[in-house]
């Protein structure tokens, strides 16, 4: 394949579509708006590569659960006032996606994505030898709700008959995995575990992804190039307009996380149902008693794991709220949990590296990946709670269109 393509947005996912493109021989130049890389929601994630735990954030329990959201009476939800037609809309089909089928077959869709990705990383680094402070790490979602764990056990049931590899774990059995959560301040009636789930730094794994892309073709990555219009002529893009100039290409990929709903705009596409979900970590040094295992506190909605020799949590969901600078108030309160509830799994005697990022959200948590009605223009964004662990065979999944469609054009 000789054709350009040109990739915006340079987190996670535009870096890991500009890898699978590169290795099809195509020339591929990645652009970002901003002056560096990672400075979206690929940045100081969670780190967790959930390839077990792909459970759609719409459900008969979040649904149930929506009352006391409103109200604002679970401190990890926020909703930010949003009245504009597209955040309604939105939220018309997430309550749409919470019927107990839709929330299963959304979250074996997700699976089968989350299954392609694991095999396509482990090619990836077993080719290329990506550093990244991976770490086969497992991965326990902690309960302390006998009914709440019940309702998972169904899930983990349905998941497995899917290719999942989940267990449900007695309070016992979850302290004979990592005794250390003898120490967490929590009455816990069990755990899902999750052997095949991993971790690894999402910054890392994004920046050698594009140093590789660029090293197998004859691309390029240009920063501070922030796309402003689309030209179209004769029904297909012929070049994007950028504040330091005009780029032409055979294709486009948007990956622009949250905001490829307004690239979108650009062609005609009025309302993408992708909104910004904002979240907030905090990196803490190591200390005796971090834990091994990677975590999810289900009672507090905070994740937990050991990335090389820090502690990372990560956590809150402020819907429809765009926090570039983390909020003071929401940072204070995931300080508070964590220490609360792992009292020394970090060293909290330090000031913790802080962050935001903005999740890029569907009504479904499903993906959109897909050509465009503008041929030669494809999508590969809204990823959600996932996009760290579903990149790869993301990625994979839009180089495969892209394929089909340019081997059509020759
Ligand atoms: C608190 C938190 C914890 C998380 N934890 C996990 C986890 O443990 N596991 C997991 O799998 N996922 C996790 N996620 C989700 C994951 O981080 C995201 O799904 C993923 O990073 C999205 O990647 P992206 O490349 O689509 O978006 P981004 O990383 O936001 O990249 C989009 C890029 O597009 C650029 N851009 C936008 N508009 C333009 C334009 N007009 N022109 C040029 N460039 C443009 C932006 O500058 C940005 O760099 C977490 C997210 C948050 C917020």
């Amino acid at each position: 394949m000789s054709s350009h393509v040109l990739v915006v947005g340079a987190g996670v996912i535009g870096a890991a579509t500009a890898l699978s493109l590169s290795e099809q021989g195509f020339k591929v130049t990645i652009i970002d708006r901003a002056g560096a890389l990672n400075e979206g929601a690929s940045g100081l994630n969670g780190g967790q590569l959930s390839y077990s735990y792909t459970d759609a954030l719409a459900s008969p329990e979040t649904l149930r659960s929506i009352p006391k959201l409103l109200l604002g009476l679970d401190e990890s939800f926020r909703f930010s006032a949003n009245f504009s037609v597209e955040f309604l809309n939105w939220g018309i089909q997430f309550l749409a996606n919470c019927s107990a089928d839709r929330a299963d077959s959304n979250t074996l869709e997700v699976l089968a994505l989350a299954s392609r990705s694991h095999v396509q990383m482990d090619e990836w680094i077993e080719k290329y030898s990506f550093q990244f402070q991976h770490n086969k790490a497992q991965k326990l979602h902690l309960y302390e709700s006998a009914k709440a764990l019940d309702n998972a056990k169904r899930r983990v049931e349905l998941k497995n008959q899917f290719g999942a590899n989940q267990s449900v774990l007695d309070a016992d059995q979850v302290l004979e995995i990592d005794p250390a959560l003898e120490r967490m301040n929590a009455k816990l009636v069990g755990a899902v575990y999750s052997p095949n789930d991993e971790v690894g730094d999402v910054v890392a794994l994004t920046e050698a992804a594009i140093d590789k892309s660029l090293s197998l073709g004859k691309g390029s990555l240009r920063l501070n190039t922030q796309v402003l219009d689309i030209r179209i002529e004769g029904g297909a893009c012929c070049s994007v307009l950028t504040n330091s100039g005009e780029i032409e290409a055979d294709h486009i990929v948007i990956c622009a996380g949250y905001e490829s709903t307004q690239l979108l705009r650009k062609i005609g596409i009025k309302s993408t149902p992708i909104v910004p979900v904002a979240g907030y970590s905090v990196t803490y040094p190591e200390t005796a008693f971090t834990p091994n295992i990677s975590l999810t506190d289900t009672a507090k909605k905070i994740v937990l794991c050991h990335l090389g020799t820090k502690l990372r949590v990560a956590g809150m969901a402020d819907v429809g709220r765009i926090a570039l600078v983390p909020p003071k108030k929401r940072l204070k309160l995931l300080k508070k949990i964590t220490q609360h509830r792992f009292p020394d799994a970090g060293d909290y005697s330090v000031e913790p590296q802080e962050w935001s990022g903005m999740r890029p959200m569907t009504p479904s948590s499903k993906p959109i990946i897909c050509q465009t009605k503008i041929p030669n223009i494809f999508v590969n964004s809204g990823h959600g709670m996932l996009g760290w662990t579903l990149a790869a065979g993301s990625a994979k999944a839009i180089q495969e269109i892209i394929v089909k469609y340019a081997n059509s054009k020759s």
